[in-house]
C-alpha cells in the first residue's frame, strides 16, 4: 500500500493554488532517497496486487450497474499517458472498459459545443470509460493557440479571463451531474520535466523502432512549455473540486506513475461501495424453478 500522505499529496483539494513547476515530477514531495531500484522493485510488486484486485473490482462495478468510472488523463507529449492505460488496465475485461482518444476536432465537432463529443463517449454504468485527452484540451491546448477558438464558430464576446472562467464553471457542473448521478470521475495530470521529455523525444529518434511515435508536431508544442504550464496551474486549480479530483502524478519514472495511478483507481471503487446484487424472494424462487426443471430432463 502506497503511504497515505503521498496519496494526499498527489491529489489537488478544492480551491489549492497550483503551481506545477515546484511540484517533483519523480515522487511526491521529493521522496525518492538513495537505491533507486529498491523502489522500483517495490512499485513493481505493488501494481501488480493492485492490478488483480482491479480486475476483481471491475467485476464488481460491472455486476453492481450502478456507478461508472470515468478516468481522465492529460499531459504533455511522450509523459506516458498510453502506457498507463496499457499497463494499469491489463487485467480488466476488455468489455468492461472502453478507452476513447480525443485528437484536434473534427467539423462534426467542431458544430456542437466543446463537451459534446466527449458526452457520447461517457461510459455506460458499469463500466470504466478511460479518457485519452478530454474537454480539458478545450481549456489547455486552446488557451495556448487562442487563434484556435475561431474555428470553434462561437458567438460573439472576449475571450479574456472571464471566458475560460466560464468554461471551468461549465466542467465543474458537467463533472458534478456526473458524480451525482453515479459516474465518479478521477482526473490525472501525469506530470512529466521538460528534460525527461527531451530524453524520451531523443530515444523516438534514435530508435528506428519508435519513429512513428515521434511527431514534428510535439516538438513543436514542446516549444511553448512554459504557456501549457501556465494553462495547466489555471485548469487544475479551477477544476478539481470535491466530486472530480485531480491528481498531479509524477510521471519521470514510469514504474512510479503506473503504481500511483493504479492505487488511487482501486481506492476510488472502494468508495463506491460496490455490491453484488441480491436475489429477490421472487427471483430466488425462479432460479429454484430453473434447478428443478434442469434436474427434471429426460435427455
Ligand atoms: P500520442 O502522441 O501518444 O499518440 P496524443 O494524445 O498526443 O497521443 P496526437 O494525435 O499526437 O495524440 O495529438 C493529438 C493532438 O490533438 C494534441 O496535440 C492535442 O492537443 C490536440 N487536441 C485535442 N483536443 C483538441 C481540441 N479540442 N482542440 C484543439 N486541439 C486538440
Ligand atoms: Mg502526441
Amino acid at each position: 500500500m502506497i503511504d497515505k500522505q503521498v496519496l494526499k499529496a498527489v491529489r489537488i483539494k478544492p480551491g489549492e493554488n497550483v503551481r506545477l513547476r515546484e511540484i517533483d515530477t519523480r515522487w511526491p514531495n521529493g521522496g525518492l532517497k538513495g537505491d533507486l531500484d529498491h523502489y522500483r522493485s517495490l512499485a513493481t510488486e505493488l501494481l501488480r496486487d493492485n492490478l488483480e484486485q482491479l480486475a476483481q473490482k471491475q467485476e464488481l462495478l460491472y455486476a453492481d450497474d450502478r456507478h461508472a468510472l470515468l478516468i481522465i488523463l492529460q499531459a504533455m507529449d511522450a509523459a506516458g499517458k498510453d502506457s498507463t492505460i496499457k499497463h494499469v488496465m491489463s487485467g480488466v475485461n476488455p468489455q468492461g472498459c472502453q478507452v476513447f482518444s480525443f485528437k484536434r476536432p473534427s467539423a462534426e465537432e467542431l458544430d456542437h459545443t466543446f463537451l459534446w463529443r466527449c458526452m457520447r463517449a461517457l461510459p455506460e454504468r458499469g463500466r470504466i470509460g478511460i479518457f485519452n485527452r478530454s474537454y480539458y484540451e478545450d481549456v489547455l491546448v486552446t488557451r495556448v493557440h487562442p487563434q484556435w477558438l475561431e474555428q470553434q464558430q462561437l458567438p460573439d464576446g472576449k475571450r479574456g479571463k472571464r471566458f475560460w472562467r466560464d468554461r471551468y464553471e461549465d466542467i465543474n457542473g458537467f463533472e458534478r451531474h456526473l458524480a451525482r448521478n453515479g459516474t465518479a470521475v478521477l482526473k490525472f495530470y501525469l506530470h512529466l520535466s521538460r528534460d525527461e521529455q527531451k530524453k524520451r523525444f531523443l530515444d523516438r529518434l534514435d530508435e528506428p523502432d519508435k519513429h512513428w511515435k515521434f511527431s514534428l508536431a510535439d516538438l513543436a508544442e514542446r516549444a511553448h512549455w512554459d504557456d501549457y504550464l501556465d494553462a495547466y496551474d489555471d485548469a487544475i486549480a479551477a477544476t478539481s473540486t470535491a466530486w472530480a479530483p485531480w491528481h498531479v502524478i509524477p510521471a519521470d519514472h514510469k514504474w512510479a506513475c503506473r503504481a500511483l495511478v493504479a492505487e488511487i483507481i482501486c481506492k476510488t471503487l472502494d468508495g463506491l461501495n460496490l455490491r453484488y446484487p441480491r436475489a429477490t424472494e421472487q427471483d430466488r424462487a425462479a432460479l429454484a424453478a430453473a434447478r428443478r426443471q434442469l434436474t427434471q430432463e429426460s435427455r
